[in-house]
């Protein structure tokens, strides 16, 4: 089933009108991992934060739907609230708030959406454990504040562990792998898995065929100058880290 479909997007900088995304095509089905590759400035972040409703961009024309329903019609929070979560490009600092209490109240944001109990620092902790476990990340991560003092390999932990205690049926990751060494790559791939159990699905967006290689998405995008110009599949990735861009060409 369908759960993300994007159609003829276009968007522009609310500042100062320039159009960035120029007519975006893009459906994914329920379990399905997506990747988008594209130079520097295509606009693929873009896409990511027009989707999630940052308010620096306005849509032009197109839509977008979330399991059939329109998401510029909802409020940023509501679309996370309906199953749609962008990790942060660049997770910001939280003084003072610990990190667990940060997750307990994104989890519980949602588990109301669904119409949930919400869950009790304690029932928190429960709930917690087998994911840390399951990402492989150490219990003191909870008690410390949010990203502070975290090394660059601990944020991109953290943006996976938010993304697993959201439970989103459509989490988008903007460049997970970027400045990572090979083992906290593969660390990073092996928690990105986790994120696709059941019928979640996932959207990554990257640079390198690296992350592809561990996570053998279903289908590879490669984005140019604001719109979605070729789709296929892992082969895509590889062609473009033996050719560069030109040898994408048709
Ligand atoms: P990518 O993620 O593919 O590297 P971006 O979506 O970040 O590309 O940016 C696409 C283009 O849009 C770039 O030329 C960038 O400078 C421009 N752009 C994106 N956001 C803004 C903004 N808030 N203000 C001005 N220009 C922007
Ligand atoms: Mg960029
Ligand atoms: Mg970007």
């Amino acid at each position: 089933e369908v759960l993300l479909d994007v159609v003829d997007l276009r968007a522009k900088v609310a500042e100062t009108g320039e159009e960035i995304l120029r007519g975006v095509n893009l459906t994914i089905r329920e379990g399905e991992t997506h990747a988008i590759m594209g130079k520097n400035g295509s606009g693929k972040s873009t896409l990511t934060k027009v989707l999630v409703g940052h308010p620096a961009y306005e849509v032009i024309s197109g839509t977008a739907t979330l399991k059939g329903e329109d998401l510029f019609a909802m409020e940023p929070e509501a679309r996370a609230r309906a199953g749609l979560f962008l990790s942060f490009q660049s997770p910001i600092e939280v003084p003072g708030v610990s990190n667990t209490d940060f997750l307990r109240m994104m989890c519980n944001e949602r588990r109301k959406a669904r119409g949930e109990e919400e869950l009790d620092p304690l029932e928190f902790y429960g709930f917690l454990t087998p994911k840390l476990e399951q990402l492989n990340m150490d219990p003191s991560f909870l008690t410390r504040n949010v990203n502070e003092g975290f090394s660059g390999g601990e944020k991109k932990r953290n943006e996976i562990l938010q993304l697993a205690v959201m439970e989103s049926e459509m989490s988008i990751l903007d460049e997970i792998d970027s400045g990572l060494d090979v083992d906290a790559l593969r660390d990073v791939a092996k928690a990105v898995n986790i994120l696709r159990e059941g019928d979640k699905a996932l959207l990554l967006i990257t640079h390198y065929q690296r992350l592809l290689d561990a996570i053998h998405p279903d289908k590879v995008h490669i984005m140019q100058k604001g719109q979605i110009v070729q789709t296929g599949g892992i082969e895509l990735a590889t062609q473009l880290e033996e050719g560069g861009f030109a040898s994408l060409a048709n």
